[in-house]
């Protein structure tokens, strides 16, 4: 998720520090869950597999401490990471990538091919913003998250992927037979989905996440036709890009919740009812302590995005 600078000043509150315990969630499958806390920037989930040829990370997180545990899990495993899949370029999903690279040279990095356009444009102004409010406040730890924010877009071809994926099918990664898919645009120009066909396991990245859509750089129509198709997949767990692992009938409802929520802001009704439709529908997927976060998420993105000026659509749309 890229939430604009201003709105993450306006929360601003300083993160706890969390051990980040690593879940099994099929025979050799694991989840590293991203923290996603109101008030600071949030960490991808990360979804680790394994290879014959190493592990196979899916989303290498934003902070530090994210990635860390990702390097602690491969230690722990003693084998090395081989590959590594960013679901697509916001920075809780691939700012692990270099210190990934560093300690772990023979990587191979697997991402669609939409990042050279946001560093080119979202990010660059992403960074602009943020060199404004290191330059406005003398609190040091907001200066430092802002600081790290900026390392990792300055960290630029480290980012990047090695391997382009341009076209949604099978692929050999690591020695692991997956299902690649690609959307877009949807969440971003181009979002990958990785299905692990011998678990059933679907790592989705942001096309599903709780407590809410995070609309930031969405293409909401190309969203919803995204759902469709992931509906079609034959998973048994989905692991969004943020929040707990869903079932087959969670996701169903999560979909049912996504469509709601666009037909509602699409029609006059005011922005309280679409969003009370949301956590109505949505509700049994969020957890108690996020049910706060959702709201004020849904303040934002309903006017910012669902509601947003037709030529910013059109943009995020390619139209
Ligand atoms: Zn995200």
């Amino acid at each position: 998720m890229q939430r604009p600078a201003r709105v993450v000043l306006a929360l601003a509150v300083v993160a706890t520090a969390m051990s980040l315990p690593a879940e099994e969630i099929a025979p050799g499958v694991e989840l590293l869950a991203g923290r996603f806390v109101q008030g600071t920037q949030p960490d991808g989930n990360t979804v680790v597999l394994r290879g014959t040829a190493g592990l196979i990370v899916v989303d290498s997180g934003r902070h530090a401490e994210h990635t860390q545990a990702i390097l602690d899990l491969a230690a722990r495993a003693g084998v090395p990471i081989a590959a590594v899949i960013n679901t697509h370029w916001h920075l809780d999903h691939i700012g692990g990538n270099p210190s990934i690279r560093r300690a772990h040279p023979a990587v191979r990095v697997w991402a669609g091919g939409a990042l050279a356009q946001a560093q080119a444009g979202f990010l660059a102004s992403y960074r602009a913003q943020l060199q404004a409010m290191i330059e406005q406040t003398a609190e040091p730890a907001a200066r430092r998250t802002f600081s790290d924010e900026i390392a990792i877009i300055d960290a630029g071809p480290a980012l990047a992927p090695d391997e382009i994926v341009t076209a949604a099918g099978p692929r050999t990664i690591a020695g692991r037979a997956l299902e690649l898919g690609l959307e877009g645009p949807a969440v971003t120009a181009g979002d990958v989905w990785v299905l692990d066909p011998a678990t059933g396991v679907l790592a989705a990245g942001d096309l599903v996440t709780l407590p809410v859509p995070l609309l930031d750089t969405a293409c909401p129509q190309g969203w919803h036709a995204a759902l469709a198709r992931l509906a079609a997949v034959r998973f048994t767990t989905l692991v969004p890009g943020h929040g707990r692992p869903m079932t087959r009938p969670q996701f169903d409802a999560y979909r049912g919740a996504f469509d709601a929520l666009l037909a509602c802001a699409a029609s006059p009704q005011p922005a309280e009812v679409c969003i009370d439709g949301w956590m109505r529908e949505a509700g049994a997927l969020i957890p108690e302590a996020d049910r706060g976060l959702a709201l004020v998420l849904l303040q934002y993105y309903l006017p910012s995005s669902l509601r947003a000026a037709p030529e910013k659509t059109a943009r995020l749309c390619g139209r």
